[in-house]
């Protein structure tokens, strides 16, 4: 066998997926060199302070049924990760909505008008499914949940958060984000008869005591010690391919270039960026543009009170409010504030260069606050600092015929057999960070001859999360 220590492998993205590849790759004895545009790793998973409050971008939790990956995780983190319980509500109509819906709190909840409408178009669906319909988001939840429950919760909230109609998003992020999968579970949850271990309805998860964040500060810690270099604040912008075989990648920091030979490549970037460096400038003007995301600000604030509320999530479905979350990282863990004091965070969907996300932090201050009031949390005088954070690729969108656009790019990428893109980013696809991290694992066996491509497109994670329990909830019994 060759010595792996003569392979040199460039992994690109600090995040979730680029860590745990180079994690994993280092420990095999490979040469691993890193690069991350970001000044700090992690990713869409970094946690950010200010005067000892953490905020993630988008309170994050860690549940995976990938006992390798729990494993690793656990041996490395110890006693830092905390086990949390989640309680998520929707707030409609100056009410709290139990999230997932249940029927005894929709009648509690809604006008008795309403919630028969509700009831009666949800027993419809039964004898009226429309297959047709099952394409799109929308016509997926109209098919599960009726017409008047889409309208209430589904529709609005959607539509907020991707800037676009429901029925031009593809069905898959139905499938992957709400759990239920067909008509008989939908009942069996509403009614609250089944005690269901979907991700979607799992109420503990693992949460390090400092943030989401120090999960990849303690990978950044052992990677080091295994001899991995980082380069922050770099990106690629140039690579040299002979015979269908990378050669070398020329990364950017800060106008400084540096030419890094390499026997592998494992990209995390976004995938249009990726093969972008392959193609030609006219090849690049056409696939520019052909996968979009939504991006996300939050508005990260100090609050001088003991706690906001008993929730973790609060949805907030109505397009007059601009954020569609109100967190409180406490919830998560208690470090996440002094004590005494707590937090609040709103993550407010946005597209890179629009209103929300160029105006200053001042005004979208302001306007938290006063939908935060409308909505009836006054925090009138109990505010200190603030700032604001960015994801700029927070979603992928997956548009109707997302799935050919994704086989555009990789088709370009795929030529170089050296090359593996992955990732949630890499792939352009909704997963969570286990996924996104079961991903590197196999990225790493791919590089050590262990996995094909399959393998780690396809980890078998997300279709079985809806389907199996979490190991979490195996270790943890409630
Ligand atoms: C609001 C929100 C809440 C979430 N909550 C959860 C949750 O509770 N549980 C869960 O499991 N998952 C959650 N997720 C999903 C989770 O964040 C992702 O699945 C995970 O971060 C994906 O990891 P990744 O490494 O594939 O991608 P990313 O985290 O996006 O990492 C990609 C990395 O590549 C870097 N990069 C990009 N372009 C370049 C370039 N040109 N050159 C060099 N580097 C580059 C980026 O800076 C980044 O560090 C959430 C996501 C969001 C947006």
């Amino acid at each position: 066998m060759t010595n792996p220590k003569k392979k040199t492998v460039v992994v690109l993205g600090a995040g979730p997926c680029g860590m745990t590849a180079a994690w994993e790759l280092s420990n095999s004895g490979y040469d691993v060199i890193l690069v991350e545009k970001d000044d700090g790793v992690g990713g869409l998973c970094r946690t950010n302070e200010l005067n000892k409050h953490r905020f993630d971008l988008g309170g994050h939790r860690f549940i995976t049924k990938s006992e390798r990956l729990l494993n690793m995780v656990l041996d490395l983190m110890k006693e830092k990760l905390l086990v949390a319980t989640r309680k998520s509500v929707i707030l409609l109509r100056g009410k709290e909505f139990e999230y997932p819906l249940a029927v005894k709190n929709l009648f509690k909840n809604l006008d008795f008008f309403l919630f028969a409408r509700a009831i009666f178009d949800y027993s419809l669906k039964s004898f009226n499914w429309d297959e047709e319909a099952e394409k799109s988001f929308e016509g997926w939840i109209k098919n599960r949940y009726g017409k008047t429950l889409y309208d209430l919760f589904f529709g609005p909230y959607t539509e907020k958060l991707w800037g676009m109609s429901p029925a031009e998003i593809s069905s898959d992020w139905a499938v992957q984000r709400i759990a239920a999968l067909n008509l008989r579970d939908v009942i069996l949850h509403l009614f609250k008869l089944k005690k269901d271990k979907k991700r979607t309805f799992t109420k503990r998860f693992y949460y390090p005591e400092k943030g989401i964040g120090q999960m990849f500060d303690c990978i950044r810690d052992h990677i080091e010690g295994n001899g991995v270099k980082i380069h922050l604040k770099s990106k690629p912008i140039e690579i040299t391919t002979k015979n269908e075989i990378v050669k070398s990648l020329t990364i950017d920091n800060d106008g400084d270039q540096r030419v890094i030979p390499c026997d592998f490549v494992v990209s995390t970037i976004p995938l249009n960026d990726f093969s972008a460096l392959f193609v030609s400038e006219e090849e690049k003007l056409k696939l520019a543009e052909t996968l979009k995301y939504r991006s996300l600000r939050f508005l990260n604030v100090l609050v001088d009170k003991e706690q906001l509320s008993p929730n973790t999530w609060m949805y907030v479905s109505e397009a007059k409010y601009f954020m569609t979350r109100i967190q409180e990282p406490k919830k998560r863990s208690p470090k996440s504030a002094p004590v005494g004091k707590t937090s609040v965070m709103l993550e407010i969907p946005c597209d890179v260069g629009d209103d929300i996300y160029t105006c200053s932090d001042k005004d979208l201050f302001e306007r938290g606050m006063a939908d935060l009031k409308r909505i009836g949390v006054d925090l009138t005088g109990k505010t200190g600092e603030y700032f604001t954070t960015f994801a700029d690729h927070a979603y992928p969108i997956y548009s109707i015929d997302y799935k050919e656009r994704i086989q555009e790019h990789l088709d370009i990428v795929e030529k170089y057999s050296n090359v593996i893109t992955c990732g949630r980013q890499g792939l352009f696809r909704y997963i969570f960070m286990d996924t996104a991290m079961v991903m590197g694992l196999k990225a790493a066996d791919y590089v050590m001859g262990k996995a094909n491509y399959d393998e780690v497109y396809n980890p078998g994670l997300e279709k079985s999360l809806l389907e199996v329990k979490s190991i979490i909830e195996d270790l943890t019994t409630e």
